[in-house]
Order: C-alpha cells, then structure tokens, then sequence
C-alpha cells in the first residue's frame, strides 16, 4: 500500500511506499532477480529460461491499481550490458513495448501520466545492475510534466518544436542527428551532461510514431548512451526521463494532445569523479548553478560519441 498527501507549500504531491524500504538491494550476482530462471535453480522474478524483453509489475511498487501502476521493463535477459550495448533490433524492439505500455497504461481510468524512466548507476540510487528501465502510471499529472504544459501554453504553441527550432539554428548544442530525432544539451541544462533526444517531427507519443521513427529513437538513445560511457570510460550513471502527452481526463492515448515525445538524460557526474550534488540553492530556492557551459559539455560529448560510435 502507498499513500499520497498533498504538500501545500510546494502544491505537489508526495507519495509514501514504506514497504519499499525491504527491497531487494544489490543482490550477489547469482541472485539477481531479473535474470531469467535457470533450470533447476532457484525461481527470479521472470519464470522461463530465456527471454527477450519482460515486462512485470513492481514487486515493490509506488502505485497500483485501481491507482495508478508500477512495472519494471527489462531489457534482456543478458545481466551485463546497457541500453547501449543491446542489439539494434533489441532496442528498437524495447521501443514497441515502451509504446505498448503507453497505450495500455494511458487506456486506464486511473493512470493519468505514463512515465518511462531509467536510473542507471549506484549514483542514482539503483539497486539491481541487470538492464532494465521502469514505468509509473500515475493517477495525477505529476509536476515535471505539468511545467512542460505551461512551457507550450507560455510560448503560444508547443515548447519541445520551438525549442528543437533554437537548437538547431544554433548548432553549437548540436550531439547527434537522424532523419526523425534530434540529440542536443538544451540551453539552459540544469545538469553539466543533460542531453535531449526529441523527436523532430510534432509527435505527441509513442504512439504517434512510425516504426521508422520508433527505429531511428532507438537508435539515437544507444548512440547517445555510447557515448556518455566513452565520456569518461567508465558506465555513466543517469536517470533517462521519457516525456509524452498525458493520458488523463479526456484525453484517449492514441489521439492525446499536449505535449511531444522527447528523453531527458540526468547526468549526476560533473567529472569523471564528480557528482553533481543538489544543495542548498537548487533544493531550498530551486535555482540549479552549473560549472560548465552547456556548450562546452557538448563539445566534449561530440568527441565521446565519435570515439564510442
Ligand atoms: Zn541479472
Ligand atoms: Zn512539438
Ligand atoms: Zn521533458
């Protein structure tokens, strides 16, 4: 059971999932509980002895139905690796089930945001190393996307296109392109290495995509996490935000509206040794400060996905 109040000087919601407290946390390596089961041994989250992509519910959830949901997404049944080290048809495959959560998920009465994130590394509190991602379907439209909402209503139309336009009149942010996304540190990043993968066409979800849109994702998404590991050749630590149109109220999931299929990257390093911690400035007043240009981070991104391609 979780449950949420209202925190009124911050006018957001707060949940509370205190059994999450036992949560498996990182296992030894034969007991991971994503691997797929091996005959005879003992039975991991995922009963058969080999897969290709799984999704499940959270054994430790933050949601669930009839409010809201929790699934965990794993990527293989490989327990090394990253998304950037899955086969081209894998990843681009984890884009049509991502896109199949989103419809399903969206469909429900008591999702009203679909979100498909990844935290990858220690450094962002991750507590199994197998390959894998989650999605919450949250029964209220969370803060972060909310902005986004305003950022389209502030600007007289969508945010994501006009700010795609900026980028790409300026060139300088520039990390990776194709023909239907764009990869970019935004402007005004809040971390020294985020980086935007958006798609460059008006697309609202998953599921307004092409299969070769969905492809080409796929393909940005591994170019640019290749790259972050060649950064500092080490596995580069980020949480990975998807952020589409919301699903809730009116709005059905494959006609939604309000918003444009764009992944964050959360970098929590600064430098190879680094992390980026939030203080008293970006915790108390809410103003992130950087030590690095988003220019300047993007010119050495550049180099690390040249070397890591
Ligand atoms: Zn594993
Ligand atoms: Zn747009
Ligand atoms: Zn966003």
């Amino acid at each position: 059971m979780s449950e949420e109040r209202f925190n009124e000087l911050r006018g957001e919601q707060v949940v509370y999932a205190i059994h999450r407290q036992d949560r498996t946390f990182l296992p030894a390596r034969d007991h991971c509980p994503l691997d797929a089961t091996r005959p005879g041994g003992p039975e991991t989250e995922i009963p058969v002895p080999a897969f290709e992509i799984a999704v499940f519910d959270n054994r430790f959830p933050a949601f669930t139905a009839p409010h809201g949901a929790a699934e965990v997404v794993v990527y293989t049944d490989d327990h090394d690796g990253s998304l950037a080290t899955l086969a081209p048809a894998r990843a681009e495959a984890l884009m049509w089930v991502w896109r199949h959560r989103y419809l399903e998920l969206g469909a429900r009465k008591d999702v009203e945001y679909v979100f498909i994130f990844e935290n990858r590394g220690v450094e962002v509190g991750v507590t199994l190393h197998h390959p894998h991602g989650q999605i919450y379907g949250y029964p209220f439209l969370p803060p972060v996307p909310a902005l986004e909402l305003a950022a389209d209503a502030r600007l007289g139309g969508c945010a994501p296109c006009a700010l795609l336009a900026e980028e790409l009149s300026a060139g300088g942010r520039l990390l990776h392109q194709n023909d239907g996304v764009v990869a970019y540190v935004p402007f005004a990043a809040r971390w020294g290495y985020e980086v935007h993968v958006t798609m460059r066409e008006h697309r609202a979800s998953l599921a307004a995509c092409s299969a070769e849109e969905l492809r080409l994702l796929a393909e940005a998404l591994q170019t640019v996490v290749r790259g972050f590991d060649a950064l500092f050749e080490r596995p580069f630590p980020y949480v990975m935000a998807v952020h589409q149109a919301p699903t809730g109220g009116d709005r059905s999931p494959s006609a939604a509206g309000g918003g444009h299929l764009h992944v964050e990257f959360y970098p929590p390093l600064r430098t190879a040794e680094k992390l980026k911690y939030l203080a008293g400035s970006e915790q108390g007043a809410g103003t992130f400060i950087g030590d690095m240009l988003p220019e300047e981070s993007a010119a050495e991104l550049r180099e690390a996905i040249a070397r890591g391609a």
